[in-house]
This record gives structure tokens, C-alpha cells and sequence, in this order.
């Protein structure tokens, strides 16, 4: 008896991968934290409160784009 031994490698794929701007559906391509918490925000909704979000938050993170920006599959 032939016995075939597939090697499955998990990926692992993170829920982070995909989050929803808090404003829309859209994914989210950045993270910004305030004093009172953290919003997502999709590129269109970030530029959209741009300077309220660079005003009062503490940190805005990039999420993912940046990096898989140059993906060639
Ligand atoms: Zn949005």
C-alpha cells in the first residue's frame, strides 16, 4: 500500500488582515489611536478627517498597504 504523506503548511493568517473602517465597509489602511480609544480608517475616510485625526490622536499606524503594496502574484 502507497501511502502519500501531504505536507499542509498552516498558514497563518491573522484576523488583522482585514479591518473595517469604522466609518464605512471599506478595509481599513490605518489605525489611529486617540486618548479615547482607536478608530480604523479607510484611506478615503482618513484623508476625509485628515487634520481633526493628525490633531488629536496619538499614533496613526499604518495597516498593511505598505507592504503588500508591491505583491506580485
Ligand atoms: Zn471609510
Amino acid at each position: 500500500m502507497e501511502k502519500t504523506v501531504v505536507k499542509k503548511t498552516r498558514t497563518q493568517t491573522t484576523v488583522r488582515n482585514f479591518l473595517p473602517c469604522d466609518a464605512c465597509s471599506a478595509r481599513a489602511k490605518f489605525n489611529v489611536q486617540f486618548s479615547f480609544g482607536e478608530l480604523d480608517f479607510c484611506s478615503h475616510h482618513f484623508q476625509l478627517h485628515e487634520t481633526v485625526i493628525t490633531t488629536i490622536s496619538i499614533s496613526v499606524q499604518s495597516l498593511g498597504g505598505a507592504s503588500n503594496e508591491t505583491k506580485a502574484e
